[in-house]
């Protein structure tokens, strides 16, 4: 955005890495991390192993890998698994559960959530005819949901319930920061019901690439050879997990900036015939914008023009997220989208 003018609201992945950020990249220590020789790589992993409260980490290359080497770790060809209505790795990972993976998704819940019921109906008996049910995986925040946060209470008992009934646990953590700013709750008391976590620094952090994957000493050695196996073994990679490294120690406690430029864009636009947005669903950097009767392409259109971008969640939805390049004006870029929406409902 700052380059051309226009205020980026499209996705919380368009930041760019903030000149300290390149200099402690540029400054990197690093090695060849498929010998496990990359200091800063190494760094990383223990870093964000302990902030999740796992024993060890896998750096990878981006949310999807991270989601997909943790399913292939932990299911079989045919199996079943159970994702929240909209889940990132059944929507949004170009198929790779099924083609990669060779494992079924099946969506338990509404709006992102699920509760212990949703899974107990949807988990398969046993016999040679169905599909083996063996992990269930959350995502929190909740992309598709509107950035929705899991109630803890909600989150112990579902992981609880899944684990009595030998479920494997994993979390889509790509905006677990996200998560524990809003709820106040350390990311390792997210993580803790859970045998595999991924994570995004890509996101939310500010960080120019990068997750991770978090979870047993020994379920991280089957990662990173999966990890190998997709062509994901990286050699000099501690260039960009510096990034990731200054990400986690400068811009976590900065996500609170986000939420409440979100909150003060939700309210704004709540305020506008002919846009609906549920203000209390707006937990953390993400608000959706329904336009009944306006297509959302006409928004987007509309609102490029007036030097705003956003994004399609639907025929008549539009996703709005903050983030670190849009600080200071994503709340202007709200109320000019405001302004757009008004004008566009009044001519519908
Ligand atoms: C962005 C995202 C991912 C990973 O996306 P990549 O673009 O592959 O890094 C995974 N899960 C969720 C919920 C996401 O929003």
């Amino acid at each position: 955005m700052a380059d051309s003018g226009l205020i980026d609201l499209r996705s919380d992945t368009v930041t760019r890495p903030t000149p300290a950020m390149r200099q402690a990249m540029a400054s990197a220590e690093v090695g060849d991390d498929v010998f496990g020789e990359d200091p800063t790589v190494c760094r990383l992993e223990e870093t964000v192993a302990a902030l999740l409260g796992k024993e060890a980490a896998l750096f990878v290359s981006s949310g999807t890998m991270g989601n997909q080497v943790s399913l292939l770790a932990q299911t079989r060809r045919g199996d079943e698994i159970l994702v929240s209505e909209g889940a990132h790795c059944a929507w949004y990972e170009a198929g790779a559960a099924a083609a990669i993976g060779g494992v079924q998704a099946v969506v338990i819940g509404k709006g992102g959530l699920f509760t212990s019921a949703d899974i107990e109906q949807a988990i398969k008996p046993q016999a040679d005819w169905y599909p083996r049910t063996s992990l269930v995986a959350l995502e929190n925040t909740h992309n598709r949901a509107g950035g929705r946060v899991w109630p803890m209470a909600q989150l112990l008992e579902v992981t609880a319930f899944a684990r009595a009934r030998g479920l494997a646990l994993h979390l889509d953590g790509a905006r677990i920061w996200n998560a524990s700013v809003a709820a106040g709750v350390a990311p390792k008391d997210i993580a803790a019901p859970f045998d595999s976590v991924s994570v995004c620094f890509s996101k939310g952090l500010g960080a120019p690439v990068g997750s991770a994957i978090c979870g047993s000493r020994d379920l991280i050695r089957a990662c990173r050879r999966l990890r190998k196996m997709l062509g994901g073994g990286m050699r000099q990679a501690g260039v960009i997990a510096a990034g990731a490294i200054y990400a986690l120690e400068h811009h976590r406690d900065r996500l609170a900036r986000d939420h409440d430029n979100a909150r003060a864009i939700a309210k704004r636009l709540a305020a506008v015939e002919g846009a609906r947005v549920d203000e209390g669903s707006v937990e953390s950097n993400i608000v959706m914008l329904d336009t009944p009767g306006v297509a959302a392409e006409r928004v987007i259109e509309a609102a490029r023009a007036a030097g705003v971008l956003v994004s399609a969640f639907g025929p008549e939805r539009i996703r709005i997220v903050t983030h670190l390049d849009v600080q200071d004006t994503a709340v202007r870029g709200g109320e000019v989208l405001a302004d757009v929406v008004a004008k566009l409902a009044k001519r519908a």
